[in-house]
């Protein structure tokens, strides 16, 4: 026996190593949603669904969540039942989940856009309007923890769109039911709950069922199932984005507590275990101490195993050359929470790039951003932020253009619509704008 801490076994690599960039591809890699049993499972169970209905909704959440409900009206929840999950909460948790919905709502209320116009000398209009979605599905995981924050991070946007019905799902394995979840639901604004998660819910949502209603587009975080289930309705119904597992990369210039920023990797770690969590930092001293803070605090943790598990297959401790180097790697990385541990971090802000969401400065935990600093936790993963946002009040919406042509602008515009129409041999589409031409 030994005094010293076992080892977590999270890798260390240095920019130096010949083999750096092929170790850090590797480590990026992420193949989750290709596994060709689980497309098959979910490939059946759509099809189920989307030709039987509630029945074979039923039948799923019977099997997967290990349920014996007999139809949908024991698989779906009243709002006086949402309420009374609201009233009958600790009022520490009552307050706490108050005050995070209170913070989500003021920020995402200055992301909804505005419809605009604008008129031409010739009195032409032209402009944008701005819609909300008729109904919103959202999928609120359920399967190994219970997740009241998903709740108000994805209907409280909706809601601020101006969403006409938000519907909810989430499983409810054993029939165990959240009363967080539900009192998060009623806070949020949530229309109607179906206890169905996995990708029975999804292919319910996308295709409707006699009970539950078909929904314009999907959005919610989810298991492998949720994700593949996702992908493939897409096209029936918008989805939000293709979710995989959480991560994190930190940036510490040396300056903040070792055992802050171990934690902060854990926070991440304790998800699952492909979930991934990485520090970079040009300091080798503090990187040392890191490691040993790991080790060290790594036994306290409640989900030792599933952190252990995440530091060993996808955890890495970089060292790079300096701050030019370190903002290199966040570009391409392109992580979906970037913890800026400096001192001084908006500096850095104009070269950053690609990145979900931005923790700036020592004290910003990420964690505080998980449940209630008021941005969406809902962010674009595995390199995603090359291309994506965080979800917001723009996903619940969708613009039209606005053209009203003025007698005068109708004569102008038919001129070039005429000549572009012929030269593509289109000649209905020359003629419909000639007969507006003014002599
Ligand atoms: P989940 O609700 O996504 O999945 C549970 C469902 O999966 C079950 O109801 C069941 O229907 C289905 N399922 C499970 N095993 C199955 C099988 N063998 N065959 C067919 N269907 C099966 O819940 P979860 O599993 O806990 O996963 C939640 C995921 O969401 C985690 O990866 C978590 O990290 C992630 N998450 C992400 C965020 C975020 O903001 N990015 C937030 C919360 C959770």
């Amino acid at each position: 026996m030994t005094d010293s801490p076992v080892s977590s076994g999270i890798a260390r690599l240095t920019t130096r190593d010949a083999d750096f960039d092929t170790r850090l591809s590797t480590l990026l890699a992420w193949e989750g949603v290709s596994d060709a049993q689980v497309q098959q499972r979910v490939d059946e169970i759509l099809q189920a669904v989307r030709t039987r209905g509630d029945a074979a909704l039923v039948e799923a959440s019977n099997r997967f969540d290990r349920l014996s409900a007999t139809g949908m009206e024991e698989l779906t929840v009243t709002a006086p039942r949402l309420r009374q999950a609201f009233d009958g909460l600790p009022a520490e948790q009552r307050e706490a989940l108050a005050s995070a919905a209170e913070r989500i709502r003021l920020y995402h209320e200055r992301q909804r856009p505005e419809s605009w116009h604008y008129t031409e000398a010739d009195g032409t209009v032209l402009g944008q309007q701005v819609t909300a979605l008729d109904r919103a599905g959202i999928y609120v995981p359920g399967g190994k923890a219970a997740y009241p924050s998903s709740v108000l991070m994805n209907a409280i946007p909706a809601h601020v769109a101006g969403v006409r019905e938000i519907i909810m799902v989430v499983p409810t394995p054993d029939g165990v039911l959240n009363e967080l979840v539900l009192a998060a639901a009623h806070l949020a604004g949530v229309d109607r709950v179906f206890t169905v998660g996995g990708a029975q819910a999804v292919a319910a949502l996308a295709y409707g069922t006699e009970t539950v209603p078909r929904v314009d587009k999907i959005v919610g975080p989810g298991n492998i199932y949720v994700a593949t289930a996702k992908r493939a309705v897409f096209g029936q119904v918008g989805i939000d984005m293709i979710a995989g597992p959480s991560e994190i990369l930190v940036v510490s210039d040396g300056g903040t507590d070792p055992e802050w920023l171990a934690m902060d990797l854990f926070s991440q770690a304790e998800h699952d275990e492909d979930a991934q969590a990485i520090l970079v930092s040009w300091d080798a001293e503090h990187l040392d101490a890191v490691e040993a803070a790991i080790d060290r605090l790594l036994p306290t943790l409640e989900r030792e195993g599933i952190v252990r598990e995440s530091l060993a297959r996808r955890g890495a401790l970089i060292q790079c050359a300096g701050r030019e180097e370190a903002a290199a790697l966040i570009n391409r990385i392109a992580p979906e929470h970037l913890e800026l541990s400096v001192a001084n971090p908006e500096g850095w802000l104009p070269e950053i790039r690609h990145a979900g969401a931005i923790f700036m400065g020592r004290y910003t935990a990420e964690a505080l951003g998980d449940y209630c600093a008021g941005p969406n936790h809902v962010l674009p993963t595995s390199g995603t932020a090359r291309f994506s946002s965080p979800l917001g009040v723009y996903d619940f919406q969708k613009r039209s253009s606005i053209i009203h042509c003025s007698p005068e602008g109708a004569s102008e515009l038919g001129k070039v619509a005429s000549t572009l129409a012929r030269g593509e041999s289109l000649t209905a589409h020359a003629r419909s704008a000639e007969y507006r031409i003014k002599e």
